[in-house]
């Protein structure tokens, strides 16, 4: 999509901090980071939250959370996967994405 953030991130129109990559998915640093590691984790193929990516492309849904997993052991101990889903949810980009939030003590319930 010619006006999502994340897509140009993905096309290299947006410069962005690379952590690792697969067939289906591709993973960055967060410009303004929530914890020690804090990395989005987004499928290649433009789909606005988790829901409309697992219906309309499982297999970019598993890659996506298996770079996630990669991403989280490359650190090691304990990590949090969140997929903000809709604006109440504090959704603010509308291309689907995982965060990875690690290296601190994460508390509960998120606010
Ligand atoms: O879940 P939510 O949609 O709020 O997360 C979007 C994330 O994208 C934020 O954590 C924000 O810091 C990050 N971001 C980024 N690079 C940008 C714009 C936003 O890492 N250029």
């Amino acid at each position: 999509m010619s006006d999502c953030l994340f897509c140009k991130i993905l096309d290299g129109e947006v410069p962005s901090d690379e952590v690792a990559s697969n067939d289906h998915a591709y993973a960055f640093r967060d410009v303004s980071p929530q914890a020690p590691t804090h990395v989005l984790v987004i499928p290649r193929r433009h789909e606005p939250d988790v829901g409309s990516l697992v219906e309309a492309d499982p297999d970019a849904a598993v890659a996506v959370l298996g770079l996630a997993k990669q991403v989280a052991d490359e650190v090691g101990g304990s990590y949090r996967l969140v997929f903000n889903t809709g604006a109440d949810a504090h959704q603010s980009v509308f291309h689907c994405h995982a965060h990875v939030l690690a290296g601190r003590s994460l508390g509960w319930p998120p606010g």
